[in-house]
Order: C-alpha cells, then structure tokens, then sequence
C-alpha cells in the first residue's frame, strides 16, 4: 500500500458493542496492522436522541478486554482530535453552510406535519418515488420554492431549519467498493438527506465524511448497513471537491442467524442461550441485564479468533485456531466474504476449548480451585492438576472444569434418570453386588491394575463391558459422564469407590 493507512471504528453510543460492532473494530484493527497503519476510534454521537449513559464506556472497555488497542482516540490522544464528534461541534457548521453557498446543498422549513402530509400523499397516490428528493422537492417549502430572499427572511426570523442535500436530479453512478466491486446507483430514486439541523448538529452523513477527511481516513471498514448510503457519501467528497483524497470503501458482510435466515440479533442470543455483548451490560433505559462472552467464560483470545473468522478467510488452508499476531500478518479485505456469515454458537465454544487445552494443567488447576473454593471444598494444587488433565478435553471452559469433576469430592446423592433408564436393568444390581466383592479383593487400585483385573473378570464371566462399567459409573458419578472408569476408581481409591457402590444400588 503505498499510502499510509489510516482507519476508523466509529461507533455511535447508542448502546452495549453488539457482534457485527466488534467485528467491524476487529477489521479495521488487523488491516491497520497488516499495514502499518493507525487504528482510530471516533464517537459519532451527533444524534443526542439515541445516546446512552454508559455506551462509550462500555464499547472502550470492550476493545480493551479484546486486545485491540487503538492509536488514536480522545484518551490515547492524536493529531486528528477531539475524537468525539460533540466536541467537534463548531467544525460543521462551515461546511454544511459552503455546499448551501455552491449550491449543493439548501435550506428547507417544512414541518414534521408537512413531512408526515408528504408521505402520506405519496403513498396513497402509490408513487414510484416516495421520499424528499429530485421528484418531490419543488412541491416543498425550502429554498428550491422560495427563492434565496424568502429564505434569507426565514433565517433571519429564527424559523426552524435543516439543511438538505440536492441531490443530481438524475445520474447514473458507477462506485467501487473492496470487497463488493463494482456499484451502480440511479440519483433519480435518492432522497435528500438532511446534513445538518438548526440546533447547530450536523447528522450522522456530514459528520461522518468531514471528519474522515479532516483525519485523513485512507480506507472506511464497515457493515453492510452503510452500504445505501455510499452514493451520497461519495457526492458528498465530489461536492466538497475532496475525490482525490477520498478513502477506499470496503462495507462488510452481515452476521446472520444460526440458521442462515436474517440478520443475527440479540432475541437469537437470548433464544438460543449464548451472548451477543463481549461484556456484561446492563441497558440504562429498561434495565435489562446481558452477560457477556467475558463472563460466560471465553478467553478474549478465543473470542477474537472466531471474530476473525466471521467473513474472512484465510485462503488455502483449514487452520483455524490463529493468534492476533498471525491474523494482523494474513488478513486482506479480498479475502472478506460477500455473502453474510451464519453465526454459530457452537463453533465458539469449540474455539474456547481449543485455547484451554493448550493451557499447562497446572494453569488449569488454578480455575478448578477456585471453583471448588466457591463450594467449600479445599483441593491441593496436586489434585486438581491430575483432574484437569482427566476431564479437560469434556470442557469447554474453565468453569466447567470444577463443574464436570464434583463427584470427585461430592458421593452422589441423585442420579441420572435418563442414564438409570438407559443402564439400570433386573439384573444390574446382582451383578454390581457380584463385581464390588471381586474388587474388595484387589490390593492394587491403580488405573492400570484395575483395568486389568476387572476387564479380565468381565471376560471370565461372560459378561459386556457396557452392562458392567456403565451401571458402575452411574453409582460412581451420579451420571454417565466423565473420564476412563478407572481412573475415576484410582482417584476415590478402594474404600470410597466399594462405598459407593454399595450405597448406590440400595438408593438407585
Ligand atoms: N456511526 C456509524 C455506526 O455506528 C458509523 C458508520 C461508518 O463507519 O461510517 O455504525
């Protein structure tokens, strides 16, 4: 790339950082490290009626727990600022006031009746083009129909208004984007989109190409969502005369549902059990409280791995599991999928489990005391080793660890219904009875010996290992879960391990 890469996530604060939001940062991140170029973060909280409390705190903390530290912001300081386009207030004005004065933008005074009469108009005579633009203007009150010296009064006279972009009555433009190629829009069917209001705040279009000019923007990543608005975007660099400098576009696929059919939503998180934030949040408004993947368990690395992945591939290979440092290495935007990317909540706790067991089982150990700590139990750091080498490859996380292990230091006083169903027939306890006297009988109880002897009695006796072992481990564990039997055997020890048996096929 032979300019200097400059991007920016530009989140406005209208609540928690959703999926296709971290996405978004998380692209803009890893082309600006694949390019040794600057991550910039911008708020774009010009509309004051959807701002919350909370929200740009939230989406700072997100990036941070992620890993994606930024370059430019109003706390990391830069060139370019303030990077929160409230405090850039003043900057808008001029502008929006130069595209009235060449004439590629107006004022316009219709009321929000007047607007709501046009609509209604439009629809009952099921016109072809139903919004304030090229067909419809000159039936508005706005400077097009009053004339330059009307409008001066109007000002003058306090009248609210807003400032409206003219768009060209009709032509056909050819646009590019990274991703997508080649897009055509007809002007014909656009509207004029307001720019700027008469409290002195711009909207979100003139902010935005302002201030990605002004901060030297070289590329803008973002949602597909934005991708109607490029047309008025690029007449907004034209009419500005900034095309020369004018930043690559590269709008990125959705996030769908699990099944494929619609946008993902945060009602599909709730439905479906797997959430939708990085970290909890807790809505001002309704106080509707979300937990997030931090405290549902994910590693951060693990998140940003399946982050990475959604939309974007890496070309010939089936790696999946990548550090940051590979993804900022790989990634390109031609490698960015068109077609929106089903999300899959299973997927991402395999990529957890993925960056747990790589984890030394000491480390391990260290989140199964903790769990056993937060049930009274004590466990030696020996112990607990020796069982998150035993039960990690059934977890998914670090908390299933002590939750998948219990019956290690808890006798079970329930067991599986489901299971006992399943492994519980006329002639189980007989034969338990039967086993439990032979292993009264073995001396050694290590995993190996047990193993050994018991496999070589089930044999002897003519019987399946299922019909033995399962019913075995239902009295051992409560449930038919967990490790090889006889390691289960070898960790309660002779004494526990009859107990249980015994005990079982009374209460069972
Ligand atoms: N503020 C917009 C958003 O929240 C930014 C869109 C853009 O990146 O241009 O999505």
């Amino acid at each position: 790339m032979n300019k200097e890469v400059r991007v920016r996530f530009a989140p406005s604060p209208t609540g928690a950082l959703h999926l296709g939001g971290v996405r978004t940062a998380l692209f803009n991140y890893l082309f600006a490290r694949k390019h040794g170029g600057k991550f910039i973060l911008r708020i774009e909280d010009t509309d004051q009626t959807r701002f919350v409390p909370g929200a740009e705190d939230y989406i700072i903390r997100s990036l941070e727990w992620i890993g994606l530290d930024i370059d430019e912001s109003d706390i990391k300081g830069g060139e370019y600022g303030p990077y929160k386009q409230s405090n850039r207030k003043h900057l808008y004005t001029q502008y929006a006031e130069q595209l009235v004065k060449d004439g590629f933008a107006y004022y316009a005074f219709d009321t929000p009746d007047e607007l709501e009469q046009m609509r209604k108009k439009l629809e009952a005579e099921k016109a072809s083009i139903q919004c304030y633009g090229p067909a419809t203007r000159m039936t508005m009150k706005n400077q097009l129909t009053f004339g330059d010296e009307q409008t001066k009064l109007m000002l003058q006279s306090g009248a609210p208004y807003v400032i409206r972009f003219k768009m060209p009555e009709s032509e056909k433009l050819v646009l590019k984007d990274i991703i997508r190629g080649e897009i055509n829009a007809d002007t014909s069917i656009l509207d004029d989109k307001v720019l700027y209001k008469s409290d002195g705040m711009p909207t979100y279009h003139l902010a935005n190409i302002v201030d990605d000019h002004l901060m030297k923007i070289s590329h803008v990543i973002r949602g597909e969502e934005w991708l109607p608005s490029l047309p008025l975007h690029y007449l907004l660099y034209r009419a500005f005369g900034w095309t020369d400098t004018m930043p690559e576009f590269a709008h990125l696929p959705l996030i769908l549902k699990p099944d494929g059919k619609g946008k993902l939503s945060k009602r599909d998180g709730d439905r479906l059990g797997f959430p939708v934030f990085p970290l909890h949040w807790e809505d001002p408004k309704s106080g509707e409280v979300s937990k997030g993947y931090e405290e549902y368990g994910y590693f951060p690395e693990a998140f940003l791995n399946m982050m990475a992945l959604l939309g974007w591939n890496p070309g010939n290979t089936t790696q999946e599991i990548f550090t940051k440092e590979e993804l900022c290495n790989l990634f390109t935007l031609e490698h960015v999928n068109k077609a929106g990317s089903k999300f899959d909540p299973e997927k991402n706790k395999w990529f957890n489990k993925q960056y747990m067991l790589v984890l030394p089982n000491e480390e391990l150990a260290k989140y199964f005391i903790e769990g056993a700590k937060a049930d009274g139990i004590e466990v030696s750091m020996e112990k607990a080793t020796k069982i998150c080498g035993l039960v990690k490859d059934r977890c998914n996380f670090t908390h299933d660890l002590w939750k998948e292990s219990t019956y290690f230091f808890i006798a079970p006083t329930e067991y599986d219904q489901v299971n006992k169903k399943k492994f519980w027939k006329e002639e189980t306890p007989e034969l338990m009875k039967k086993c439990v006297e032979f292993m009264k009988g073995i001396a050694d109880f290590s995993a190996k010996n047990l193993e050994d002897t018991i496999s070589a009695w089930i044999q002897e006796n003519q019987l399946s290992f299922g019909k033995v072992l399962n019913p075995m481990r239902l009295l051992l564990c409560g449930a038919c879960k967990g490790p090889h039997i006889f390691d289960i055997l070898e960790d309660l020890g002779k004494e526990e391990s009859i107990k249980r048996i015994e005990t079982g096929i009374e209460k069972i």
